[in-house]
């Protein structure tokens, strides 16, 4: 099951949900209903299951646009069999909370839950499921417990469901396959299709290579004395004499504004810093002295590379703005323009040229994985 919510943790819904519906995939999970009815409208045949919890009154359009509903609570199940009706089925796939603390029914309840909707009249009880809290830890004792009350519950109903899941790309790469008990069909993976995983060493096992490079061009160039204040509050100066380069991209295209200080850009093939506070529309980088590389050879309309494979990884800006690498891709705002390219072999990974009339660009390479 592929999941792409988030606007596909920003890649861009609807051409990721194409490319994997070419690629294979008959399973998506999306967050919210409006997410689910959006690939519908866009012709997508593959199930949809939303895996945030339905407001009961939201029912009819689960319905109305065959979406897959999670149940996570009596409540919930309840509003199900009272809206389920011959004509208009509703699917579900029943939420058990072995210790995420989010959604879900408890343990003990799930069994009679379940039961119970399998035996109301218009409800297909399509799928068992859970969600871990610490997979992406390797050797997680927390996660283990997780799998032993899921595999207690998912035994006694294996026959009674189609489809029976719990790993999320953190799982699949921490604990391994499945236990036959449970003999799962699905494997819940978002952030391993855009080429990530929370941390470097684990997607570093599946020789993951990441689909999203972030990059913005030059929009300004000067050579500032010593003692020059740089941006907002004036909180960095120029130490020496250099030359200070201004970027099209800030914390209102999603380049976190933590990064002040901190972040680095990559600018014809050299490392620089991010100096002063970023802004919401620009930043400013030190190319250092004029007369010397990389100063004396960028230009403007020039690309910097924010983060991605010819850059910075996600990770050192997730690490710069203290988030996680997920946060990093999903909060690229809609301004910025995204663009598509086909797969290269990482070795001849491009420093992009975005279109000239954009300063800022995301580049979304597909991965021959
Ligand atoms: C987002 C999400 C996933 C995908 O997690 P990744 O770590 O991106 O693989 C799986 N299951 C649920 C319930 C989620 O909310």
């Amino acid at each position: 099951m592929a999941i792409i919510k988030a606007d596909a943790y920003g890649h861009g819904m609807l051409p990721v949900a194409r490319a994997l519906t070419t690629a294979g995939i008959r399973h998506f999970g999306v967050a919210r209903l409006a997410e689910g009815i959006r690939l519908r409208e866009h012709g997508h045949t593959a199930r949809i299951l939303v895996l945030g919890a339905p407001a009961p009154a939201q029912l009819p359009q689960y319905a109305e646009h065959d979406l897959d509903a999670t149940v996570p609570s009596p409540a919930v199940a309840a509003a199900v069999a009272k809206h389920a009706e011959a004509g208009a089925p509703l699917r579900v796939q029943v939420l058990v909370d072995t210790g995420m603390g989010r959604l879900g029914l408890a343990p003990e309840a799930a069994s009679e839950v379940l039961r119970r909707l399998r035996t109301t009249p218009g409800v297909t009880v399509a799928g068992l499921w859970t969600h871990f809290a610490t997979a992406d830890e390797p050797d997680s004792a927390f996660a283990q417990t997780q799998l032993e009350r899921f595999e207690a519950v998912a035994a006694k109903h294996a026959d009674d469901v189609q489809h029976i899941h719990a790993a999320n790309t953190g799982a699949l790469l921490t604990l391994g396959p499945a236990p036959a008990s449970v003999s799962p069909t699905l494997v819940r993976s978002g952030i391993a299709l855009y080429g990530l995983a929370a941390t470097p060493e684990l997607a570093a096992q599946l020789d993951l290579r990441p689909a999203m490079q972030l990059t913005a061009r030059v929009t300004q160039l000067k050579t500032v004395p010593a003692d020059t204040p740089i941006s907002y509050g004036a909180t960095w100066t120029a130490p020496h004499r250099t030359r200070i380069a201004t970027l099209g991209v800030g914390y209102g295209d999603g380049y976190p504004r933590l990064g002040s200080g901190r972040a680095s850009v990559r600018i014809r093939g050299y490392t620089r810093p991010v100096v002063g506070t970023i802004c919401m529309d620009m930043c400013m980088v030190d190319l250092g002295p004029p007369d010397r590389a990389p100063a004396a050879h960028v230009s403007r309309g020039d690309p910097a590379v924010l983060f991605g494979p010819s850059g910075p990884s996600v990770y050192e800006v997730a690490r710069w703005s203290e988030t996680i690498p997920y946060e990093i891709c999903c909060k690229v705002s809609p301004r910025v323009p995204r663009r598509y390219t086909a797969a290269r072999p990482p070795s001849e990974a491009p420093v992009v040229s975005p279109s000239e009339q954009h300063t800022t660009s995301l580049r979304l390479q597909d991965s021959p994985h």
